[in-house]
């Protein structure tokens, strides 16, 4: 199976902290599908990660790579150099990044060319603010983020979108299951319906997910997975969220 659970692990590790997760994940972990598991880390631990989690099929990928190959560009770090890693995925366009380092849907396209070309499942980020829900226009907000991130891109080969309100992520607040998949399902209508050469693997869904949720998350259709920020902090918590994932949706 492919990525379908993805830990998004922001501004935290130390090689303690990588070390401690992975006992703990280990411990509780009972399923077999390793491969539908995506672990991304800060860049610097990728390789340390790597080496802690084996060979049983986890992905460890990153969290955000540069628009550009090579060049001066201090402090950035290229999708080229993740797949030397040997990490498959990357996370782009979060709306951490949208809000903190400006990524403009312009910015996040030439990512999505970065990632494409260098053979990484982009896990493109998309979401509306609390203000944007509150006003209902939750649909066409994410309609635009998605056309002006894939417009031109029709090589695409594999897409994954994660549908993370702003409002919802770090706040312990969610949308009600049934509304995300309807979201979903529009994600996916306006995809493949705009982009049938882009090969869409999934839709995953992100904010507050935990060990409480995540079951009312799974039991819907359109809803093939998660990303998941705080609760995925814990390596047994996030053992356990894997558990149910295995048990619902394998
Ligand atoms: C995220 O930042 O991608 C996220 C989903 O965070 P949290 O689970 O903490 O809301």
């Amino acid at each position: 199976m492919s990525l379908r659970l993805i830990a998004n692990w922001k501004l935290n590790g130390s090689r303690n902290f990588n070390y401690q997760w992975a006992r703990e994940f280990f411990k509780n972990f009972h399923g077999q599908n390793f491969s539908s598991l995506g672990i991304a880390p800060a860049s610097l631990y990728i390789d340390h990660i790597k080496g802690l989690m084996g060979d049983n099929g986890i992905e460890i990928g990153a969290q955000n790579i540069d628009t550009e190959t090579i060049g001066a560009r201090t402090g950035e770090i290229s999708a080229s150099m993740i797949e030397d890693m040997g990490c498959k995925f990357s996370i782009i366009g979060h709306s951490e990044r949208r809000i903190f380092f400006q990524e403009s849907n312009q910015i996040i396209h030439q990512k999505l060319i970065q990632a494409n070309q260098n053979s990484l499942v982009p896990v493109l980020c998309i979401g509306e603010s609390e203000e944007e829900n509150q006003k209902n226009i939750t649909n066409k907000v994410l309609e635009q983020q998605i056309v002006e991130a894939l417009k031109g891109l029709i090589e695409l080969n594999s897409l994954i979108v994660a549908y993370e309100p702003v409002w919802a992520i770090g706040s312990g607040k969610t949308p009600n299951p049934e509304d995300i998949n309807s979201v979903h399902e529009m994600i996916k209508d306006v995809v493949q319906s705009r982009f049938p050469k882009i090969g869409l693997e999934s839709v995953l869904y992100g904010g507050s997910v935990n060990l409480i949720n995540a079951a009312s998350m799974f039991k819907q259709r359109n809803i093939d997975g998660a990303l998941i920020g705080g609760a995925s902090l814990d390596g047994k918590e996030f053992a356990l969220i894997a558990n149910l994932f295995n048990d619902l949706k394998v």
